[in-house]
C-alpha cells in the first residue's frame, strides 16, 4: 500500500494483493491446517495454521492498516483478543477498568484473571480525577471503552493515555463501538487497540471475531506468542467474511451515523421518550470530547421511556422491522433492554444500568422505515 492511500482504499486493498499464482482478486480462503515444506525448516512463511494462515494474515494486515498499527493480531472472538491483552499483565499488577465496561470484559477481569492474581478497580473514566483516585503503585494498565456500552459515555482517550504514560502504564482502548473509521486510538496516544470484529467491522451479523493492534515491537512479539501458544485463532472462512465486511466499513458507518442522527431527532421530539443518549447531542456530557476525537457519533442510541422498565420491555416486543436481539453493528437494526439482556452484571454494583434503558443499534435500512417502526411501537404503548 502506498502510504498516502485513503481509509476506504486501504479497507479494500491493504494486505490483499491479487493472488500471485492464479490472479484471484479476492484473497482465497486457505482452508488448510498445514503447509508443505521445501526441506526441513525451509518453508514459504507458513508451517501450521494455528501459527499463521494467509487468509488471516491478509485480515490482520488490513485491520492494522486501518487502525494505524504496525502490528495486528486476529482472534476467534473479541473476548479472546481481550484475554490475550490481559495476559500481558503478571500476578500482582493492577488494572483500572471503566465502571460501564462491556459486561464480558468485566467478567473476564473479575472471574478469570482476578482469581490468578490480577488486581483491578473500576472507575468512571469520564473524569481524570476518578482515574487518579483508583491509581495504585502497581497500576500498569488502563482499559478504556468509548463510546461505552450501553450508556454511550465518552472518555478522552488522549488525556487518559497521557496520564497513564506519565506513570509508566499502558492504555488499551476497546474501539468496537466507534470502529477505526470514526476514531483511531493509537493516533490519540493509546498503546493497544482491541475490537470485537463481530460488530461493525464484520458488519453483517454472520461471524464472530476479535482483533488487537499495537505499535510496540516487544508487545507485538508477546501477543504473537500468546496468539499461537493459547491458540484462540479465527478460521480462514471467518477471516474471509470479516475482510469482506470491512471493505464497506466507510460507507456503512456513514449511513449508520446519519440514520442514527435521524432516529435521535425523532426520539428526542417524542412525548413518551424521557431521555436520549447519543454523543452527537449538544447536551450529551461527552459531546465536546466526541467532536474532538471522533469523525462522527456512531450508530448506537440509548433512550428511556416515561413508562420506565415495563414500557421498555413492551416497546422492544412491539417493533416489527427492528429485531429484538443482543449484539450490534450489523446492517440490520437491533433493539434490546440492557438491564434485562446484556447487562445483568456490571462492574461495581453502585452503577446498575437503568432497567428502563432501551439500546438501539441503528441499521442501514431505509431511515424512514426505521423511524416509522419506532413510531408505531411507541403509539402501541400509549394505546396500552
Ligand atoms: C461484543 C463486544 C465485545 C466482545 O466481543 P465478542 O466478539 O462477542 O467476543 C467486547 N467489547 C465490546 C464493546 C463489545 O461490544
Amino acid at each position: 500500500m502506498r502510504p498516502a492511500d485513503g481509509f476506504e482504499t486501504r479497507a479494500i486493498h491493504a494486505g490483499q494483493p491479487s493472488d500471485p499464482q492464479t490472479g484471484a482478486v479476492m484473497v482465497p480462503i486457505y482452508q488448510t491446517s498445514t503447509f508443505a515444506q521445501d526441506g526441513v525448516g525451509r518453508h514459504k512463511g507458513y508451517e501450521y495454521a494455528r501459527t499463521g494462515n494467509p487468509t488471516r494474515t491478509a485480515l490482520e494486515a488490513c485491520l492494522a492498516s486501518l487502525e494505524g498499527a504496525a502490528f495486528g493480531f486476529c482472534f476467534a472472538s473479541g473476548m479472546a483478543a481481550e484475554d490475550a491483552v490481559l495476559r500481558l499483565l503478571s500476578p500482582g499488577e493492577h488494572i483500572v477498568i471503566p465502571t460501564d465496561a462491556y459486561g464480558g470484559t468485566w467478567r473476564l477481569v473479575d472471574k478469570v484473571h482476578g482469581p490468578v492474581g490480577l488486581a483491578y478497580d473500576a472507575a468512571d473514566l469520564t473524569s481524570l480525577e476518578n482515574l487518579a483516585a483508583a491509581w495504585k503503585p502497581e497500576t500498569t494498565m488502563v482499559w478504556v471503552e468509548t463510546p461505552s456500552n450501553p450508556l454511550l459515555s465518552i472518555v478522552d482517550i488522549g488525556a487518559v493515555a497521557a496520564f497513564a504514560a506519565e506513570r509508566g502504564a499502558r492504555t488499551v482502548v476497546d474501539n468496537t463501538f466507534a470502529t477505526p473509521y470514526l476514531q483511531q486510538p493509537l493516533g490519540l496516544g493509546a498503546d493497544i487497540v482491541v475490537h470485537s470484529t463481530t460488530k461493525y467491522l464484520g458488519g453483517h451479523s454472520d461471524v464472530v471475531g476479535g482483533f488487537a493492534g499495537v505499535n510496540d515491537g516487544a508487545v507485538a512479539e508477546r501477543l504473537a506468542f500468546l496468539q499461537n501458544a493459547a491458540g484462540a485463532v479465527p478460521g480462514p472462512m471467518d477471516c474471509f467474511l470479516t475482510m469482506r465486511g470491512v471493505k464497506t466499513l466507510g460507507v456503512r458507518m456513514d449511513r449508520h451515523c446519519s440514520n442514527a442522527a435521524a432516529v435521535v431527532e425523532f426520539l428526542a421530539g417524542h412525548p413518551a421518550v424521557t431521555s436520549v443518549l447519543w454523543p452527537g447531542l449538544a447536551d450529551h456530557p461527552g459531546h465536546d470530547v466526541a467532536v474532538k476525537q471522533m469523525r462522527h457519533f456512531g450508530g448506537m442510541v440509548s433512550f428511556t421511556l416515561a413508562g420506565g422498565s415495563s414500557a421498555a420491555a413492551a416497546l422492544v416486543e412491539r417493533t416489527e422491522l427492528i429485531t429484538l436481539a443482543e449484539s450490534l453493528g450489523g446492517v440490520e437494526s437491533l433493539i434490546e433492554v440492557p438491564a434485562l439482556m446484556t447487562h445483568l452484571s456490571v462492574a461495581g454494583s453502585s452503577n446498575e444500568v437503568d432497567p428502563g434503558l432501551v439500546r438501539l443499534s441503528v441499521g442501514i435500512e431505509t431511515v424512514d422505515d426505521i423511524v416509522e417502526d419506532l413510531r408505531q411501537a411507541l403509539e402501541g404503548l400509549a394505546a396500552g
